[in-house]
C-alpha cells in the first residue's frame, strides 16, 4: 500500500475501496473479439469475467459503422463463429444491421450479455507486480483483475490525415465510421477522400443522390467482382433443416480462401489473379483513358483486395469526377488537391480508414517494465502468436500484431486466439500460478520467422504503400502463412514458453 493511501482520509479510502471492483478476467471491448473471447471463457468454465465496452451496447465495428451500404466483404457463411453458423443471412455478404443483430443474438444465447458493462471506457491498465494483478482505471472507477484481454478492435480508431485547414471547413464533414445521418446529401457537392473498403461500399450508394461527387484518389485500388446476391427463404429453410450442410459450405469457402494465401506468397501468382480484376474493369469502364486512371501500379493483394460491382459504374456516372491526387489542404469552402487545384464542396466525407498499427489501447496499457505498450513498440507492434507480449503478464490481445492475412474471416482468427487464451488461463489456474509472462526469446524467434517469411510476399514486395506497413517500414499486420498454420500455433498452450510466478499475492486473494 502506498504512503499516499495511508495518509488519506479514511472516508475517502472507504469510498475508493468501494469503487474498486474485482474480476478474474477483464475484457476490454464488446465486438466480435470480446464476445468470442467471453464465449470461449464460459466454455472453459471461467465465469468470473467482465466485459467493459465504452459504447452503449455490444457489436463493435457493426455498431459503430452505419454508413450507407455498410456490410461484410467476407462471405457471411464464414464471417460468423464456427460453433454458431447462421442460416438466417439475407445475402451472401450480409449488411451491417444483420451482422449487429447476429452478434447481439449470439451474445445473449451464450450468456455473455449479462457480463457486459456499457458506457464504460478503459482509460489505463497497469500491471502491479506487488499484488500480481492488473489495475484498470475506467470511467466508472478502478477494476482489479488477474487477467486482461484487450479486444479493443484493430479497426476502431479512425485515421484522419493531419492536413492544414481541416478545422476551418464551413460545410459538413465526417469520417465514414462516424457517419452523420443528419446531413442530407441530396443535390450537394460532395468530396470523398480515400479509396478503401468503406468508400467502396458507401460511394456507389450516395452517387445517385448527390449533385456532384468528387473522389480524391491517391492510388486506385484493385477491384474484384463481388459474387453477392440475396438468399431466398427456401434456401434459408434448407439450411435451418440441415445445419450440417451450412457447416460444409462454410468449410468449402474457408478452404477456398486459404488457397489465396499461397498466391499471396508469390506476387507472380497474384498477377494472374489480378487479371480477373482487370477484366472486371474492362467490362465496366469503356473509356481507355479512364481505365488507365483506374489501373493500380502495384500487384493485387499488396493492399487489401476490394470487391464491388458498383464502384466503376458510380465513378463513371455523369455527376462523378475522379481526381487523381491526394488532398493537400482544406479551406473554408472546399479542398485543395496535391496539384494545387481548389474545388468548392458542401460536404467532405473522409474514407481514410483506421489507425491499424498505432492502436489507442497500446497507449493505455503499462507492463511490468513500467512502459506503455506504445513506448515499447515505437510504432512497430510485436507480440507472440499475435496474442501475448513479453513484459505484460496475464495480458492478451485479440487481433493483435501480425494476425491479419488479407483473406478469410477475422472471426476464425478470434476463435483461434480465444482458444489459446482460455487454455493459457486454465493452465495457469490449474498450476496455481500468479502470473505467466511469455519469454522474450520465444517472442523474438516467432517474430523473426514471421518477418523472414513476409519477405517476397505480395504484402512486402507488391510495390505499394499500405496500412500493413508501419511507420518504421516493418510489416506489423500480416501473418504470412495459412490460418491452418495459425491454428497449429495457437492450438496448444506451452507453459515452457513462459516465465511464471507462484508467490501468493500480498493483498488480493486468489480467485476461486
Ligand atoms: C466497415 C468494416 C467492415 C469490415 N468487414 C470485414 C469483413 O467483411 N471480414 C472481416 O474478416 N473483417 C472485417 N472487418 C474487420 C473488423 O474490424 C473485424 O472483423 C471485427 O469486427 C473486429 O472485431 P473486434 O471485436 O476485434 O473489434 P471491434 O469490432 O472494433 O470492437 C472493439 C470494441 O472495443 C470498444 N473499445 C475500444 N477501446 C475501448 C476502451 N478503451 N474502453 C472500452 N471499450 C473500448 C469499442 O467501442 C468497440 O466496440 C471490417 C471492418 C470494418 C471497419
Amino acid at each position: 500500500m502506498s504512503s499516499e493511501t495511508i495518509d488519506s482520509d479514511p472516508l475517502d479510502q472507504l469510498e475508493a475501496e468501494a469503487e474498486r471492483r474485482e474480476t478474474q478476467v477483464l475484457i476490454i471491448g464488446g465486438g466480435f473479439s470480446g464476445i468470442g473471447a467471453a464465449i470461449r471463457l464460459r466454455k472453459a468454465g471461467i465465469h468470473d469475467f467482465t466485459i467493459l465496452e465504452k459504447a452503449h451496447k455490444l457489436g463493435g465495428t457493426w455498431l459503430h459503422n452505419t454508413y450507407p451500404d455498410c456490410g461484410a466483404d467476407t462471405p457471411s457463411v464464414i464471417y460468423s463463429f464456427s460453433f454458431a453458423r447462421n442460416p438466417e443471412w439475407d445475402r451472401i455478404f450480409a449488411k451491417q444491421p444483420q451482422i449487429e443483430e447476429y452478434l447481439d443474438r449470439i451474445a445473449d444465447e451464450y450468456g455473455v450479455t449479462p457480463h457486459a458493462r456499457f458506457n464504460v471506457q478503459v482509460t489505463n491498465a497497469s500491471w502491479d507486480d506487488d499484488i500480481q494483478r492488473w489495475e484498470v482505471d475506467t470511467s466508472e472507477g478502478t477494476y482489479v483483475a488477474k487477467y486482461v484481454i484487450a479486444a479493443a478492435g484493430p479497426q476502431h480508431e479512425i485515421a484522419m490525415p493531419d492536413l492544414p485547414g481541416v478545422g476551418d471547413f464551413g460545410g459538413d464533414q465526417f469520417h465514414s465510421a462516424n457517419w452523420n445521418h443528419d446531413v442530407d446529401l441530396a443535390g450537394k457537392r460532395v468530396a470523398v477522400i480515400g479509396t478503401g473498403a468503406s468508400a467502396m461500399q458507401f460511394l456507389p450508394k450516395i452517387q445517385p443522390l448527390v449533385g456532384k461527387l468528387e473522389l480524391y484518389q491517391r492510388t486506385p485500388p484493385w477491384v474484384m467482382p463481388k459474387m453477392d446476391r440475396g438468399l431466398s427463404e427456401g434456401y434459408k429453410n434448407f439450411l435451418r433443416r440441415f445445419p450440417a450442410i451450412n457447416r460444409a459450405i462454410a468449410n468449402a469457402v474457408y478452404y477456398g480462401s486459404e488457397g489465396l494465401q499461397y498466391a499471396q506468397r508469390h506476387p507472380k501468382a497474384m498477377m494472374q489473379i489480378q487479371k480477373i480484376g482487370a477484366r472486371h474493369m474492362r467490362s465496366q469502364v469503356k473509356d481507355p483513358a479512364l481505365r488507365k486512371q483506374f489501373t493500380p501500379d502495384f500487384v493485387m493483394g499488396c493492399k487489401r483486395i476490394l470487391f464491388s460491382n458498383t464502384w466503376y459504374p458510380a465513378l463513371t456516372a455523369d455527376n462523378a469526377e475522379v481526381i487523381a491526387a491526394g488532398v493537400a489542404e482544406v479551406t473554408q469552402t472546399g479542398v485543395i488537391d496535391t496539384n494545387g487545384d481548389h474545388r468548392e464542396v458542401d460536404v467532405i466525407i473522409w474514407g481514410t480508414g483506421f489507425r491499424v498499427t498505432d492502436p489507442d489501447i497500446s497507449h493505455r496499457v503499462t507492463g511490468r517494465n513500467g512502459k506503455k505498450l506504445s513506448e515499447l513498440w515505437q510504432g512497430s507492434p510485436q507480440a507472440c502468436f499475435s496474442t501475448v507480449v513479453s513484459g505484460y503478464p496475464n495480458a492478451f490481445v485479440l487481433l493483435g500484431p501480425n494476425v491479419g492475412n488479407g483473406h478469410g474471416s477475422v472471426s476464425t482468427l478470434v476463435e483461434l486466439q480465444a482458444n489459446y487464451i482460455a487454455n493459457a488461463i486454465t493452465t495457469a489456474e490449474q498450476a496455481g500460478l500468479e502470473s505467466i509472462d511469455v519469454k522474450q526469446r520465444v517472442q523474438d524467434v516467432y517474430n523473426a520467422e514471421i518477418q523472414d517469411a513476409l519477405q517476397g510476399t505480395v504484402f512486402n514486395a507488391g510495390g505499394c504503400s499500405s496500412y500493413y506497413i508501419d511507420v518504421n517500414g516493418r510489416n506489423s499486420s500480416i501473418y504470412p502463412w495459412t490460418t491452418l498454420r495459425f491454428r497449429k500455433d495457437t492450438a496448444k498452450f506451452d507453459l515452457d514458453d513462459y516465465e511464471t510466478t507462484v508467490a501468493a499475492p500480498k493483498s488480493i486473494p486468489v480467485p476461486a
